[in-house]
């Protein structure tokens, strides 16, 4: 990585938005949800690989004890989206009857992934759910389901780092890098 950003696949990515502006964001997220979620248990459901490093930033700011679960799923190749793929790692559906589930992801684009879940939760007989986004791109969102939690609005730009990859590469960095124009 050079001062301006790193270079993956041969593509220059600048910085977007620096850890410390996670940080903040995390915190404020973690406030309102334990707010929200006083006195309860809700079941943590993190959508990985990408959302593992903001679902562990945010339970450990959050003052409401949690249950925490994942599920993975296929969607994306290099840059562009290829539409709800197959459950690698599918739902603890035992655990989720009549329980309030919050939806941990690094990044809703176009709602696909958070809609499939919605609809496979509510046939889980879950008691509610909520979504919380690290960064939303509300250009490209084609859905209606209200994201509850939301940290950062950004662009339609391709971004990387916190947990968000191009091609597997790129996760690690502590900060968010965007792709240059
Ligand atoms: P959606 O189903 O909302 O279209 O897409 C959600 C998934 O697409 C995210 O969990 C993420 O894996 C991937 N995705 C969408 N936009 C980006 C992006 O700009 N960068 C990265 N790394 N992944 C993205």
């Amino acid at each position: 990585m050079n001062s301006s950003g790193p270079l993956i696949h041969g593509r220059r990515f600048v910085p977007y938005i620096s850890r410390d502006r996670i940080a903040e964001k995390v915190a404020e997220l973690a406030g309102r949800i334990s707010a929200d979620y006083a006195g309860e248990r809700p079941m943590l459901l993190v959508v990985l690989n990408g959302a593992m490093p903001f679902a562990v930033a945010l339970m450990q700011q959050l003052t409401v004890d949690v249950e925490l679960c994942c599920i993975r799923y296929a969607s994306y190749v290099g840059t562009s989206s290829t539409g709800t793929g197959k459950e690698v790692i599918g739902l603890p559906e035992e655990r989720l009857k009549g329980r309030r589930v919050i939806v941990v992801e690094d990044i809703v684009d176009t709602g696909r992934t958070i809609a499939y879940l919605h609809e496979r939760l509510q046939a889980c007989g879950v008691k509610d759910s909520e979504v919380a986004a690290l960064t939303f791109k509300r250009g490209k969102y084609l859905g209606t389901l209200p994201i509850r939690y939301i940290g950062f609005e950004i662009e339609d730009a391709f971004v990387v780092g916190f947990g968000m990859d191009y091609d597997e590469y790129g996760r690690q960095y502590p900060d968010i890098y965007q792709l240059e124009e």
